[in-house]
């Protein structure tokens, strides 16, 4: 039967508050024992990296995926061969004592997936790759063209969804950023909006022959268009009466801290509005190290009662209209600001890092933040994370700073510098508001987004930069609020966003930050980043983290962009130590995007957002891309890095590494 939802009044249009956390209530969606949707709390999945026809290989990795955290298990079925094998899998899995709900991956093959449809609990299908024309070509449909196709496809796919209907098997429509159709590419280009309509395509076959066990997808790995996407579809879903159940997820994030960190900015940004069922954390590494950054982010919004507080009555922040929004939440704009000494305006966001309680008399400190300190040359040299202010507080260092390190001291310790040269005041609220002497070209006033009094905003003038802090764990809503209310009063202002974490280890500053900071960014909110982390956290992590959230949301290019996939079973080569071997040619290439993808389901697509592109075409043999052009076909894997170097230098990209 088909469940008729409310209409639901959605905020910014497309999710419950834009002023506290509230979940968006979908669907309950059955997959296998583990249902999805509804009240369930959010699961967790990831996918095979081993060859499907290894079936204790797949067997053995999947109960490692379910130990690790893992409710539900995908697998790749790239041909019939292995989807009939998904059968072997399970049985094994089931008399090892291991229910859980599996996933066939399928893309190009309408009868891989209804022989999996049989035997698993769920199918992936990506409608860009099933029974769709995907040959990369500019082609212009007519209206009956177009309807014609999507007849075609009806036809190919009303059978799958028929064996899902006997069977019980739930659906996933997963549209990928990088594997968009023809048709749709046409109407829409690689937009949200195609990503969206992709999907709603399926959705309504399915809707039509009265199959509702659905989830949706819409991932890409630039995040600032996967968010996008999202928001769209549920904006678009409940506009035509659904509320599937939304699988979250960003694509070939890459690994490692940075890997970690796009993918919190994405999934924690769509998280926090309370947008999301199950996440994949899609990492260059083994599978098992997936659920426990997914779990983290979905437990920091599932367990906490206090990220569900509303914005106070009586407060500034809740004069403000939510309704008319300021900015859209469907397409990426800077607020506009007027720049102040080089922050804001349409200069990159700066980072800002406090390094109180450091030892302020050894330059090599420094080291930490970017400037390698030569004391035979008595000169710093920076690096490309060398961060742009440090506050000190109300302590002064022994020596001279990097002439192009601006310094932050409290507002009586400024007052009382003798020499006040790249030197500037902290002011509070009431200080600002009172001191008669102030730096001619730069105040900081430091703001709480709870607490402000709306008459200081007044005051601002060409000379200020707020420093826009927060104490509430939904923090997140309530600096988006103030931006909003500045925007409001078409106040100009700078906005560097501070975050205070305490108490928590370096992964969870790492996620929280990027979930919280990231979503403001990637909506065009802020002038500059300052991560407040306690002391066992070192300098660091916090330097590099704030430098990657600026990165993951595309606000500042600070170094190589890696757009890996997490490898599975259609993987041609060995992803980790293919993407560890390219990083130690290439990681001086500040701003180019590589993407290293182990074949090519995702497509050229994909290479789209990336500048060159190292795909696995067959055993032993790579594809090399400039953007989604086919610049080099089946060159041997010992001969690849060096002939994708050659086409960098050809472009004038490539300089050498420094020693
Ligand atoms: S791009 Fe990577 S993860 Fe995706 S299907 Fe190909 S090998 Fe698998």
């Amino acid at each position: 039967m088909e469940e008729v939802i409310n209409p639901i009044q959605l905020e910014g249009g497309y999710c419950n508050s834009l002023t506290q956390y509230s979940r968006f209530l979908t669907r309950e969606v059955k997959i296998g024992n583990i249902p999805m949707g509804g009240l369930n709390p959010i699961r967790i999945q990831s996918m095979t990296t081993t060859d499907t026809m290894d079936t204790l290989g797949t067997v053995e990795q999947t109960i490692r995926m379910v130990e690790s955290g893992c409710d539900y298990v995908r697998i790749t079925a790239p041909s019939i061969k292995e989807a009939e094998n998904l059968a072997n899998i399970k049985k094994e899995l089931r008399a090892r004592g291991y229910q859980v709900p599996l996933i066939a991956d399928i893309h190009f093959t309408p009868n891989a997936a209804e022989s999996a449809a049989r035997i698993v609990e769920k199918v992936r299908v990506n409608p860009g790759n099933y029974a769709d024309k995907k040959k990369f070509e500019d082609l212009a449909y007519t209206a009956d063209a177009y309807q014609a196709e999507l007849d075609r496809i009806y036809k190919k796919f009303t059978p799958l969804v028929k064996i899902c209907k006997e069977y019980g098997t739930a659906m996933r429509i997963g549209t990928n950023h990088g594997s968009l159709s023809d048709r749709i590419m046409s109407h829409y280009g690689d937009t949200p909006r195609g990503m969206v309509e992709s999907a709603m395509e399926f959705i309504r076959m399915c809707e039509a022959q009265n199959f509702y066990n659905l989830c949706i997808s819409m991932k890409a790995s630039n995040t600032q268009v996967m968010v996008q996407a999202y928001r769209l579809l549920v904006e678009t879903m409940v506009k035509e009466g659904m509320n599937y159940p939304l699988h979250l997820g960003v694509t070939e994030a890459g690994d490692g801290e940075d890997g970690r960190i796009k993918s919190a900015v994405g999934i924690g940004t769509l998280l926090a509005d309370g947008l999301g069922d199950t996440i994949r954390v899609s990492l260059t590494e083994d599978p098992e190290f997936e659920a426990p950054v997914a779990k983290a982010l979905a437990d920091r919004y599932e367990k906490s009662e206090n990220l569900k507080v509303e914005i106070e009555s009586g407060t500034n922040l809740s004069n403000f209209n939510f309704k008319h929004l300021t900015y859209s939440p469907y397409q990426y704009t800077r607020r506009i600001t007027n720049p102040v000494q080089q922050i804001g305006g349409h200069f990159h966001p700066v980072v800002m890092v406090d390094v109180t309680g450091q030892n302020l008399k050894d330059p090599y400190f420094l080291n930490q933040l970017g400037y390698n300190y030569s004391a035979a040359l008595d000169k710093y040299n920076l690096s490309d994370l060398a961060c742009d202010l440090v506050y000190l507080g109300d302590e002064l260092p022994s020596f001279s700073f990097p002439g192009n390190l601006k310094q932050l001291y409290n507002y009586n310790t400024w007052l009382n510098l003798k020499d006040k040269h790249n030197c500037y005041p902290l002011l509070n609220e009431r200080e600002f508001a009172k001191a008669e002497l102030k730096d001619e070209v730069l105040n900081f006033v430091s703001i709480n987004a709870e607490e402000f009094n709306n008459s200081i905003i007044q005051q601002f003038n060409n000379s200020t930069v707020v420093i826009l802090e927060t104490v509430a764990e939904n923090g997140m809503q309530n600096q988006r609020a103030f931006f909003v209310a500045l925007q409001q009063q078409d106040i100009k202002v700078p906005v560097i966003i501070k975050r205070t974490y305490r108490d928590v280890s370096p992964d969870q500053l790492m996620l929280n930050a990027a979930s919280d900071l990231g979503a403001l960014f990637t909506d065009g909110f802020g002038d500059g980043i300052w991560i407040d982390a306690p002391t066992n956290i070192g300098l660091p992590l916090v330097n590099s983290t704030s430098f990657g959230i600026l990165q993951a949301t595309r606000t500042r290019i600070s170094k190589t962009e890696y757009i890996s996939c997490p490898s599975c079973g259609r993987t041609l080569f060995d992803l980790q130590e293919t993407t560890q071997y390219i990083r130690s040619k290439t990681d001086h290439l500040k701003g180019i995007k590589i993407a290293i993808m182990g074949c090519i389901v995702n497509g050229p697509g994909e290479m789209a957002d990336a500048d060159y592109g190292y795909v696995g075409t067959g055993p032993g043999k790579i594809t090399l891309y400039r953007g989604k052009e086919v610049v080099k076909k089946n060159v041997n894997t010992p001969a690849a890095l060096d002939e994708l170097i050659e086409i960098i230098k050809e472009d004038g990209n490539w300089i050498e590494k420094a020693i």
